[in-house]
């Protein structure tokens, strides 16, 4: 049918499939299955075998056949995802930052007009190209990090017009870039300074107006609310969700960052993942645990906030379904390294190999609603990334300053 060869690649020193393990809970390293001396054998981006390289080679032989050799030590592991971004916008925001570490709190700078709303000004005025150049330029870095599916949030422009600008961007980048951007409407970031009207007449106007023509325009099938303190409230949060639920969109949460709430929010509300959660307490770990509902720490925004933790070990103790991600923007979380922010959370929290690398992978697709990739099994797509080394517990221990050099996305090889 196809006339895309069959490509059998390695031999790996070793390869971490991250399959057959559960999709909740706590995780030992001895749980990963890992292969030595192994192959993937790949074709038209799907993976159709992994084994023993020797036997893959010898299994499919044939004139479709290209074999890719493996000349040093590497590490394979599915490719990573990164299940919470907001990388479209313009500007830079390192005068809040110095502010802060002069000990200015997070919303007095919003107060005097720094925050997330000195984002949207400036994010408003840029032209489509910076824009693109910008987004590109990021998905770029993510890919060169390992990165092979990243979800990106609109939420910088908070009008019709132009928050659907940032979602067609997202898509044109999506469309040209290696990396798999999964776009997210956080049109529900903060109230617009602009907007005449409360917070729950801004959602009104977004219910009405907004999710019809996201809808419509397929721009995005995921709606995200920031649920806190100087944000949206729960009963007007939770009037807005549920008319996106009617609509059929996947429902997100900024929760629990500050105030609590938010998870029980979410619960109620079926949401894929609740995302933040540095204020849990035991009663809502407790409800998450009982859940469907991803837990998505963001360690990137307590290290830009110098602020606590989510109490990782905690939620994996009680059997939640953990993911991390990077929650890149310019603000609270400028860094934008999700393995470096993984390796600094699972030091400081006692996460295991297996509990971080999950987070990373499978968990976070799963908190994406993405059961296609982050498994290197038979049907999954060809995302793949290699470490040099030759074991993979190297990944971790560098603490993410080692950085893949090879990266497989739907089967296209990319040298770094
Ligand atoms: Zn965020």
């Amino acid at each position: 049918m196809s006339t895309q060869p069959i490509i059998i690649t390695g031999p790996f020193r070793q390869l971490l499939s991250m399959d057959n393990l559960p999709l909740k809970g706590s995780l030992k390293d001895s749980q990963l299955e890992i292969l030595e001396e192994a192959g993937i054998v790949y074709q038209n981006g799907k993976i159709l075998e992994i084994g023993l390289f020797k036997d893959l080679c010898t299994k499919f032989s044939s004139a479709n056949t290209e074999v890719q050799l493996m000349d040093s030590d590497l590490i394979v592991l599915p490719g990573f995802i990164d299940p919470h971004t907001h990388l479209c916008w313009a500007g830079s925001r390192e005068n809040d930052y110095a502010l802060r570490l002069e000990g200015k709190s997070y919303s007095d700078i919003a107060k005097s007009g720094g925050g997330i709303w000195d984002t949207v000004t400036k994010t408003r005025n840029a032209t489509d190209a910076e824009l693109k150049r910008l987004l590109d330029l990021r998905a770029s870095r993510q890919l060169a990090n390992g990165i092979t599916t990243c979800e990106v949030k609109s939420g910088y422009a908070l009008s019709l017009e132009g928050e659907i600008r940032l979602l067609e961007i997202i898509r044109t980048i999506n469309e040209e870039h290696l990396v798999d951007l999964i776009p997210t409407c956080l049109a529900a970031h903060i109230k617009p300074k602009d907007f005449e009207g409360g917070s729950s007449a801004y959602l009104e106007f977004l219910t009405k107006n907004f999710l019809p023509e996201i809808k419509r325009k397929s721009l995005s099938n995921r709606i995200d609310i920031f649920v806190d303190e100087g944000a949206f409230g729960i009963q007007e949060a939770e009037k807005y969700l549920a008319e996106a639920k009617i609509y059929g969109f996947d429902l997100v949460i900024h929760g629990e960052q500050f105030t609590s709430g938010g998870v029980d929010l979410a619960v109620r509300m079926g949401a894929k993942s609740v995302d933040h959660l540095e204020v849990i307490d035991a009663k809502a770990i407790a409800q998450l645990a009982a859940s469907g509902v991803v837990a998505v720490a963001l360690p990137g925004a307590s290290i830009g906030l110098g602020c606590q933790f989510a109490p990782a070990r905690k939620l994996l103790d009680a059997g939640c379904c953990l993911a991390i991600g990077s929650d890149w923007n310019p603000g609270s979380a400028p860094m934008g390294d999700l393995l470096i922010q993984t390796a600094i959370l699972g030091t400081f929290e006692k996460l295991t190999n297996a509990e971080q690398l999950s987070a990373i992978t499978f968990r976070a697709a799963h908190a994406l609603n993405l059961n296609d990739r982050a498994i290197l099994k038979r049907g999954y797509i060809a995302d793949f990334i290699g470490f040099p080394g030759r074991n993979y517990k190297e990944i971790l221990y560098q603490q993410g300053m080692l950085k893949p050099t090879r990266i497989w996305k739907r089967g296209v090889q990319k040298k770094l």
